[in-house]
């Protein structure tokens, strides 16, 4: 395939964008070469400023889960820009939107609007400090919950990618309210609970981690934090920007059966716009202002373009439950044929799959943490990656994160994947 116009587009945006992107992940540093610039999307594909037709797994990092450009979503943005694209006053559709998300999603009577994921989980964090007063966190290495300070301590994602999980810019003072656990381990939480008694604000966890490949937690894992949480008096927060809405109606909270004290949320509660929003039980929402002393605002937040496109999109959710089964088959049906093939090319393989959401590490042992993911062969991975785009097939450029099914993809898309792995395993 030939990607000359997106290089030339790349060498304009370096000029004036640092790194030419707005996004670190979006360049292609881990796997080398020239991302590529999109020109417009529909359905499962991609269509390039080369005119090249790419079939998409990462569906703009999550959100895009009834794949790009869905009518419905694009209508009601539409309809609702005609009639004024901010008030920064209330709308009746932040309650409509918020009323759906309280009946889906277990355990949660209030949700404020915010807009990033990043957004979500800082203010998740700072709600959750104010609510026990008290300072320290535990977040777990390999997961990311945004850019905000406190969660740049061995973050997955782009800043493993990039080899700095530690970003300079976050303060010595932040950097030691932050305890990293390791995932899936509970003796390390206990251990860390127990040398900082009564200090520990809260545990914010990916419930199935996305930023590292995908990661499920082992069994009994996420119960056992609930029950550490609940003798300590730590607010437990599920950080579901990735798992919301997409592993079931009520995200993995449903899914897995282990309730949060705190939800945060992204990507696919916005359909594609720039929505977060965090939730909980209404006595540790009401510590928000205006009505509690936590504070936490936002010009643009529950913009009536974002609130339209993201009640659409619960709303289809919501009415089509089969979905999550069906992704969830699609998802099954590619592990399948991709293990097959790997397996007869004789490609060390490891697949991690839950729900819609899959990754391949090239790696024979089991990927289960932040350790056991940067042991994976990134040479090998870099090869694959750019097999896989020269036969139209476009994956997250990284082996640190996950790939995201879509309703729109067909069978037929998958067998396309398939085929395509299948030549790409024979040069790697
Ligand atoms: N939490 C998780 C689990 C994420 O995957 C991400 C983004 N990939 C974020 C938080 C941050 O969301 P945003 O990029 O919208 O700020």
């Amino acid at each position: 395939m030939i990607y000359k116009r997106s290089s030339a587009l790349f060498a304009e945006a370096q000029k004036v964008i640092p790194g030419g992107v707005n996004s670190p992940v979006r360049a292609f540093k881990a796997v080398g070469g020239d991302p590529i610039f999109v020109k417009e999307a529909k359905g499962a594909y991609l269509y390039d400023e080369d005119g090249n037709r790419l079939i998409d797994y990462i569906n703009s990092w999550g959100p895009m889960i009834l794949g790009h450009a869905h009518p419905p979503v694009v209508d009601a943005i539409i309809d609702k820009a005609k009639k004024g694209t901010s008030f920064g006053m209330p709308t009746e559709i932040e309650t409509e939107i918020a009323e759906l998300a309280v009946a889906m999603v277990p355990n949660i009577d209030k949700i404020r609007f915010v807009n990033s994921g990043t957004e979500a989980c800082m203010s998740a964090v700072r709600l959750a400090r104010g609510y026990t007063g008290r300072d320290k966190i535990i977040k777990f290495a390999g997961c990311y919950h945004g850019h905000s300070d406190s969660f740049l301590i061995q973050a997955g994602s782009g800043a493993v990618t990039f080899g700095s999980p530690n970003s300079p810019g976050v303060t010595k003072g932040t950097a030691q309210d932050t305890l990293l656990a390791k995932y899936n381990d509970l003796q390390n939480v206990e251990s860390i609970i127990r040398s900082n008694k009564e200090e520990i604000a809260c545990i914010i966890i990916e419930p199935v981690a996305g930023n590292m490949g995908c990661i499920p937690p082992v069994k009994g894992f996420l119960e056992g934090l609930r029950d550490l949480c609940n003798a300590n008096k730590i607010l437990l927060i599920f950080d579901e920007v990735m798992t919301g809405f997409r592993l079931a109606k009520g995200g993995a909270q449903e899914l897995m059966k282990v309730n949060a004290d705190i939800v945060t949320f992204g990507k696919v509660i916005g359909g594609g716009l720039p929505v977060g929003a965090f939730a909980a039980r209404s006595e540790i929402m009401d510590y928000l202002a205006p009505l509690g002393p936590v504070y936490q605002a936002g010009t643009l937040s529950g913009n009536p373009l974002a609130m339209s496109a993201g009640l659409t999109m619960l709303t289809e959710l919501n009415k089509k439950s089969e979905i999550f089964k069906s992704l969830a088959d699609k998802t099954e049906y590619l592990h399948k044929g991709i293990a097959s093939v790997l397996e007869e090319e004789n490609i060390v393989h490891t697949i991690n799959r839950i729900g819609s959401m899959i990754s391949i590490h090239f790696d024979k042992d089991a990927v289960v943490d932040f350790d056991s993911a940067v042991k994976g062969d990134n040479e090998t991975f870099k090869k694959f990656f750019h097999g896989m785009l020269d036969n139209g097939i476009y994956i997250a450029p990284s082996a640190f994160e996950t790939w995201f099914i879509t309703d729109a993809l067909t069978y037929a898309d998958l067998d396309i994947t398939i085929a395509a792995v299948k030549k790409v395993a024979k040069t790697l």
